[in-house]
């Protein structure tokens, strides 16, 4: 089944009067959406009884629940103390995932700035390996984690290096963020095929379960010299990429990825309309 859900939560959810996430699930649902990623972007902050809420209610409203893991995770620090902290940050957001009934989290794999960047890949995949086998000692074998391609060049999360990292564990789901492929490829892209030509290097390197059931973010993006520079809207249409060309590749492969829309302040409202968007291709098709 297709996912389509924001990244935190939108401002109208707030100007309505709402306020705590554990709402959110509701809110979602009445919309016509079922995904809601949960952000811990900036610490795992929230508590066992909210989380525990936002899950139940997420049961209650077919909603299916990611958490972003905190953006300082470093998994190529030249420092072994910020890499054994890298992998603890892993641990407690996959704790906050089982309270919640996530299924999956998504992780930024590190910074490429002071290091050589293969030793970055190889470094990674250790400290990745590390993370996965003490979340099978802690009982978390059932939560998918999904490294994240990311939008900065001297990010180390290049679509080769996430596929690199992701061949490690079969269980590993790669978070294919397009708008930050967009800027990393200084707006490379521009049509279908240039979308094709993505999903078929995830199921080259992968195999086909795991390009079917990608976890997906999506908003049109602002670039520079260095990459990602500012997420925008649908309707900041002098920015890519266009969901039109991806949700055409997911209709051609039958794809059912988690979608995750990040646009800014109104990710929720654009969510539906990526939904709708997807909907009407299915339909033109079928
Ligand atoms: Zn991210």
């Amino acid at each position: 089944m297709i996912r389509f859900g924001p990244s935190g939560n939108s401002v109208s959810f707030y100007e309505q009067g709402y306020k705590s996430s554990f709402q959110m699930p509701e809110w979602l649902a009445k919309m016509g959406l079922n995904a809601y990623e949960y952000s811990c972007s900036k610490g795992v902050n929230i508590g066992r009884e909210t989380a525990e809420k936002i899950g139940k209610n997420a049961g209650e409203f077919g909603i299916f629940l990611s958490i972003h893991a905190p953006y300082y995770i470093n998994m190529a620090s030249p420092e072994s103390q910020k890499r054994e902290n890298s992998k603890n940050y892993i641990i407690e957001t996959l704790h906050a995932a089982s309270w919640m009934g996530a299924k999956r989290i998504v992780v930024h794999t590190g910074s490429t700035s002071k290091v050589d960047r293969k030793w970055a890949v190889e470094t990674a995949k250790q400290v990745l390996g590390e993370s996965l086998a003490e979340a099978d000692n802690l009982g978390f074998s059932d939560i998918t984690i999904c490294p994240e391609v990311l939008g900065k060049i001297n990010q180390l999360g290049s679509i080769e290096e996430i596929l690199e990292l992701c061949s490690i564990d079969e269980r590993l789901i790669p978070t294919i963020d397009f708008g930050h492929l967009h800027a990393r490829g200084m707006g490379c892209l521009n049509s279908p095929k240039d979308f094709e030509n993505i999903t078929d290097a995830i199921e080259n390197s992968l195999g086909e379960y795991r390009l079917k059931h990608l976890h997906v973010h999506f908003s049109r993006i602002e670039f520079t010299a260095g990459g990602e520079k500012r997420h925008w809207t649908l309707d900041d249409t002098q920015f890519g990429p266009e969901f039109e060309h991806f949700a055409e590749i997911i209709v051609k492969k039958n794809m059912e990825p988690v979608i995750i829309c990040e646009s800014r302040d109104q990710m929720a409202e654009d969510a539906l309309r990526m939904k709708k968007i997807y909907e009407g291709c299915a339909k033109g098709k079928g």
